[in-house]
């Protein structure tokens, strides 16, 4: 027999084990239905594989999951025959975890007071719970079509050891896994059948193959009967279905362990048929802004498990979406690659698409408050279809809610424009990376005074959607921080007596624009001042400076930060000041360090650094020095 060769777990798995044995975890009964999870997974396998590959469940076709339970021996075992493992896999599965993210989560898990291991779950780290029970596990495995059988051991800590084993009785099948845990003192209490066929129930009823659970010390000729239904839960009809059994199953197919915000099953009949069970989740998952934006929803092909790696069924500003899709027209054997291109799965997509929408547009009218928690999860999300979905960006828009400057509630867009003065054509908005930044920016000022509402858009997404999409029902999109403001043409009440406030700061207007020259593009009067001196906005026909800067912090901006223009408020007490100091020779040194003062200030108001700090710091030493005099 060949030797055990001894291997390391990689370092997130050690530190997973450790936080999973140290913690107190009060729910330690999970490592049942992660372990038929991941056996019903094996059968699902399996199954896919028999539609491309002849004869690997002839002999043995029927698909189970059996827990076996000893008490003599202290042990359970989980055995299925799906697909197995070769020595490849069992490295690969059980030594690593793959899932990107992961040593970051850990990093915050373990630092958390709270220890909330329930999260643990989202990582797909299920086989490790059963650590929290045992001292030992042993793996037995055979894959489905290979000759060898390996065994798998650990104990827990830093390394597991493999070796092959050539006697194959050890498993009754020809394929598949056996997993035997021996299990500690402490919690003998999953040595009960009992015990065990309750949290079968609990967890599990809606494994689509029979789960049966056997006492190993009674004949075993005996009829077991399945504990669960063991019919795919999607097949079933709606009414029979328990919000429970829905939740177990949303808990199974989208590894999230919270409650679904909503669940949509149904079935499509018309040129295509296919039934869908989709959920939400109430809560973020850890990698909803992973890189990579991969979806999570598994394909099945007359109830047999196809992928859940399939890119084409939803777009990725739906994520967020958990669940199953079940195609009558698909053929069974098709393979990962056959789905790219493919017309059924393009019009499942856009019907998904279209649904989901339209599920979220009822939750909006019918449930604001509940709409409003979604959103915080998910609208960052939704939001960037806006800008990658032509043909349903206008739907987008109008199921997404945004921040404004007139109150804290959020608001749709048509409630925006419902709300518009009469004048008002635009819609204007601000972005930015924080509310109270924006909402105190001195641009917004002038739209304040007037009562116009303004939009604050403070997620990253919005820098980009609103740079691709200038209108929503023939409303345009005007950014408050670029361009000319068009106040006056709201209220035309102010425009008269700043004719002659303007000709007065012509004079200060010359030098700062002489004293700025490397640094703004121009100088001009602004109406959207009221208490603030100065500020700074884009060039009409610039790039959003949110955008700008993001770009910039991500190293793609192809080109220099664009120049702004500085602003002034004539009626301020500061400028009006200036101007007259500007009319007198030998106080134009003292404007054009107040000019360089004045423009570091209004960078730092939109969240800038200033451009020289040194020079700014001893400017304002200097100045307050000047003050106290
Ligand atoms: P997850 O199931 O979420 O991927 P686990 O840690 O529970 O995470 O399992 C890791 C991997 O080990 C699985 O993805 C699967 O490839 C493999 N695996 C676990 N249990 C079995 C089993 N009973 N049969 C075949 N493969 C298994």
């Amino acid at each position: 027999m060949a030797k055990a060769e001894k291997l390391e777990f990689q370092t997130e798995v050690s530190q997973l084990l450790k936080l999973m044995i140290n913690s107190v975890y009060s729910e330690k009964e999970v490592f049942v239905r992660e372990l038929v999870s991941n056996a019903s997974d094996a059968c699902d396998k399996l199954r896919y594989l028999a539609n491309t590959k002849e004869n690997v469940m002839q002999d043995d076709p029927d698909l189970r999951v059996e827990i076996e339970i000893n008490k003599k021996d202290n042990r359970i075992s989980f055995i299925d025959n799906g697909i197995g493992m070769n020595r490849k896999d069992l490295i690969n599965n059980l030594g690593t975890i793959a899932r990107s993210g992961t040593a970051q989560f850990l990093k915050e898990l373990s630092e958390s007071k709270t220890k909330d291991l329930s999260l643990i779950g989202q990582f797909g780290v299920g086989f490790y719970s059963a650590f929290m029970v045992s001292s030992e596990i042993s793996v037995t495995t055979r894959k489905a079509g290979e000759k060898k059988l390996w065994i798998w051991k650990s104990d827990g800590e830093s390394n597991f050891s493999i070796e092959e084993n050539e006697n194959l009785e050890l498993l009754k099948s020809n394929r598949g896994t056996k997993i035997d845990i021996s299990v500690t003192k402490e919690n003998k209490e999953y040595l009960d059948k009992i015990r065990i066929e309750q949290i079968v129930r609990k967890y599990s009823d809606h494994i689509s193959i029979p789960i049966y659970v056997i006492d190993g010390s009674e004949k075993k000729d005996e009829k077991n009967e399945a504990i669960n239904s063991a019919s795919a839960i999607w097949t079933r009809q709606k009414s029979k279905i328990t919000k429970e059994q829905y939740k177990e199953f949303y808990n199974h197919v989208g590894q999230m362990f919270d409650e679904p915000w909503m669940t949509s099953h149904y079935k499509a009949e018309g040129k295509i048929e296919y039934t869908v069970l989709n959920f939400i989740p109430s809560s973020k998952p850890f990698d909803l802004y992973d890189p990579a934006r991969e979806n999570r929803l598994k394909l099945y092909v007359k109830k047999v498990f196809i992928t859940d790696n399939c890119p084409e069924l939803i777009p990725p500003y739906l994520r967020f979406l958990r669940g199953v899709i079940d195609s009558e027209d698909l053929p069974l054997n098709i393979s990962r690659e056959m789905l790219q291109n493919n017309p059924v799965v393009a019009k499942i997509r856009s019907a998904l698409v279209k649904r989901t929408i339209s599920d979220l547009r009822k939750k909006l009218s019918s449930d604001r408050e509940s709409y409003e928690t979604f959103w915080s999860n998910f609208g960052p999300v939704l939001k960037e279809g806006i800008y990658e979905d032509f043909e349903k960006k206008e739907s987008i828009l109008e199921i997404s809610l945004f921040k404004q400057s007139s109150s804290k509630k959020l608001v749709t867009l048509d409630e925006y424009i419902a709300e518009m003065p009469k004048k008002q054509s635009d819609i204007y908005f601000m972005t930015g990376d924080d509310y109270e930044n924006i909402f105190n920016n001195p641009s917004l000022e002038g739209y304040k005074s007037r009562n116009i509402n303004v939009l604050i858009l403070d997620d990253p997404v919005d820098s980009f959607w609103t740079s691709a999409t200038p209108q929503f029902k023939e409303k345009s999109f005007k950014s408050v921080t670029k361009g000319l403001d068009d106040l006056s043409k709201i209220d035309g009440k102010k425009k008269e007596d700043k004719s002659k406030d303007k000709k007065s700061v012509d004079p200060l207007v010359v030098v700062l624009k002489e004293q700025l020259k490397d640094k703004v593009k121009d100088v001009r009067i602004s109406s959207r001042l009221t208490d603030s001196a100065v500020c700074l906005i884009g060039d009409e026909n610039a790039m959003d400076p949110q955008l700008e800067k993001i770009l910039q912090q991500h190293n793609q901006l192809n080109q220099e930060m664009s120049m702004k223009i500085l602003e002034i408020n004539p009626d301020h007490k500061l400028i009006k000041k200036l101007s007259k100091m500007a009319t007198k020779k030998d106080q134009i040194t003292d404007i054009k360090r107040i000019a360089l003062m004045l423009y570091e200030q209004s960078k730092i108001l939109d969240g800038e650094k200033p451009s020289d700090p040194v020079n700014f710091s001893k400017n304002i030493v200097d100045t307050i020095y000047s003050s106290i005099q």
